[in-house]
């Protein structure tokens, strides 16, 4: 069982507040936002380093201790004083004793009293910051300003997330009441989670701080400290800020809830997109008058139950940002086997407001129903979507070649998220599998909330949705509803109400793509040859999403452009792995071989 995450044991005056734990303050009484920008924010030479952000790669700042919020709202503070409007910040801050939301929104409700210039953020970051649960949790601040925050251990979270920053805010109590922070494993591992070139700054000049850091490859600086604090300490690793990926514009293909996501993010990074699909946006699964976002349940504290957790905590956060109108909250009950739920809920993973244990069910507090044509259409507005179909692709000296019916369509790099058709187009028709469902629409009777056993009903707009049948099938095939699969709609609804639907009013069929292992496949996609013999990728999937492509898409999506612009995903790396495309490439390469 994961250990709950401690609470933070503090004392709190208007003007301070201090860890009894740590017997330790979290920022100076006389004017904490002074000190911050004296030594993070000044000490890594921010103000210069924000003006000058290139387009497409954006700046990224790790910081040991999260504690009030104050380091980080001074950090987007001053960002959005001074970077360039089409700059973008990625903040990364662990947490190993969280406040809870009520206690933090009252923190920060006294940072933005006692410095009115953070004011807006600080009400951005109370609205954002979610319930801690043990993992990583990225929120979006503004729409340039994106937080992932790291609960749990310095030592755990570091080693469970890949990504390199390009300043540290080193915040964790001070070194005499706290070693943990300080160790030289911590500290060495901080030097690997930042660029060439990149720096760190800290209000301790402590000895073995400073050899610790010296080893791990920093060159470092001692300049005057804050108030009464003589020195304080920065430090530059060695080597230059690397430069921007060459990739400016990305087609991605496919206009369903996968490629809306995809052509979304990609957009606000700053690429130009176009965005492909033969039948037009919601043409096939994500065409369905309304889908679930519930979560996936795992009876063990793995990379699966981390990753479809956070995909759906996600999931919920991003389309009540980016396409409110579509999501409509409405709890769901989760029925079988008593005992296993229990070991899901002794996981840890789950806030009581996730997940309550009723008799013989688990309710999902949370859940929702998503109009996915809604959130497809609002999540392209502006995008340039042409109806057109792409028969190959064809990698080239710099991007790719997309074939189409007439004529071709040259990009930097292209996302595939065709469903089934991305098996042919990226060439992993032996990893992957089409599946034919049916869902059908009922005038009734109506139940209160989502009810799923496998197959589910819902309630929507007045009417009864039950789903989803499954039924093996070809890549291309054309679909079309049958009555046989209404009835078994039908039988399967009745068993979840304990009554018989009434009159079915439509129904609707579409493909479903999935892979071998049941997991998405996000990453990029390699030629014939070995990976290491070609130049940066250009070929990404975002496909295999199987029948949770509601929940998955979002947090994959936001991966994937992490990927392109080499900031900070959601996932950890276990997620990262997880979902990795290079899971077939071996495959693939072992079955070459034999
Ligand atoms: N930067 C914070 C702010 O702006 O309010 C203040 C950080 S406070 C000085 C140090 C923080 O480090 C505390 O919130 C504490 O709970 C956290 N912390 C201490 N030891 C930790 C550990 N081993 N792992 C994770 N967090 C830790």
């Amino acid at each position: 069982m994961t250990p709950r995450l401690p609470l933070p044991d503090v004392t709190r005056t208007d003007e301070a507040l201090r860890s009894e734990r740590f017997g330790d303050i979290y920022f100076q009484e006389a004017d904490g936002l002074a000190e911050t920008r004296h030594v993070f924010l000044d000490g890594n030479d921010l103000a210069r380093r924000f003006a000058a952000i290139t387009p497409r790669r954006p700046f990224v700042i790790g910081e040991l201790g999260f504690g009030t919020g104050l380091n980080i709202l001074a950090a987007a503070e001053l960002f959005e004083r001074v970077a360039p409007k089409e700059a973008r910040l990625h903040l990364w801050s662990v947490e190993g004793y969280p406040f809870s939301r009520a206690d933090l929104a009252e923190i920060l409700n006294a940072h933005a009293r006692r410095w009115p210039e953070l004011h807006d953020l600080a009400e951005r970051l109370t609205v954002a910051y979610p319930h801690p649960r043990p993992g990583f949790a990225q929120i979006e601040i503004s729409e340039r300003i994106t937080l992932t925050l790291a609960f749990g251990t310095v030592e755990d979270m570091l080693a469970r997330h890949a990504f390199r920053a390009d300043a540290w805010f080193l915040d964790g109590f001070s070194p005499a009441t706290n070693p943990e922070m300080w160790s030289e494993d911590i500290l060495s591992n901080v030097a690997v989670h930042t660029r060439p070139g990149g720096s760190f700054a800290t209000f301790t000049v402590a000895g073995h701080v400073r050899r610790a850091l010296t080893e791990a490859g920093f060159n470092l600086e001692k300049r005057p400290g804050f108030g009464r604090k003589r020195e304080m300490l920065t430090g530059t690793r060695t080597g230059t800020e690397d430069c921007v990926s060459p990739i400016q514009s990305v087609a991605v293909i496919g206009a369903g809830i996968a490629g809306a996501w995809a052509a979304f993010r990609a957009r606000e990074a700053g690429f130009e997109v176009t965005l492909f699909d033969p039948n037009g946006p919601a043409s096939g699964a994500s065409g369905n008058p309304a889908g679930l976002v519930m979560p996936r349940l795992e009876a063990a504290d793995n990379a699966p139950a981390r990753f479809y957790r956070e995909a759906w905590l996600y999931a919920l956060r991003a389309y009540a940002r980016h396409a409110p109108e579509a999501l409509h909250p409405c709890p769901g009950e989760i029925r079988g086997e008593a005992a296993r739920f229990r070991k899901v809920l002794e996981t840890g993973l789950w806030h009581p407001e996730d997940l309550s244990l009723e008799e013989e069910c688990v309710l999902a507090g949370r859940a929702a129903l998503l109009s996915p044509k809604q959130a497809i259409e609002t999540l392209t507005a502006g995008v340039d979507i042409r109806v057109q179909s792409i028969s190959r692709l064809e990698r080239q000296a710099a991007g790719v070649r997309l074939h189409l019916e007439e004529g071709h369509f040259d990009v930097d790099a292209v996302i595939v998220a065709a469903g089934p058709m991305s098996a042919p187009l990226l060439e992993l028709t032996r990893d992957m599998s089409a599946s034919r469902g049916q869902v059908d629409v009922f005038d009734g009777p109506l139940p209160t909330h989502i009810l799923t056993d496998g197959s589910y009903v819902a309630p929507f707009e007045g009417r009864l949705i039950a789903g989803a049948t499954y039924d093996k099938a070809d890549f291309d095939e054309r679909v079309r509803p049958d009555k046989p699969s209404t009835e078994r709609n039908r039988e399967a609804a009745e068993a979840l109400l304990g009554t018989p639907p009434g009159l079915a009013l439509a129904c609707r069929a579409s493909l479903r793509a999935t892979t071998r292992d049941r997991h998405p496949i996000t990453g990029p996609i390699f030629g014939g040859e070995a990976p290491e013999t070609e130049n940066a990728p250009t070929v990404f999937a975002l496909t295999g999403l199987g029948s949770r492509g509601l929940v998955t898409a979002p947090i994959l999506a936001a991966h994937l452009v992490a990927l392109l612009t080499d900031s900070i995903s959601p996932l950890e790396t276990g997620g990262a792995t997880l979902v990795d495309s290079a899971r077939f490439a071996e495959r693939r390469r072992r079955r070459g071989q034999t």
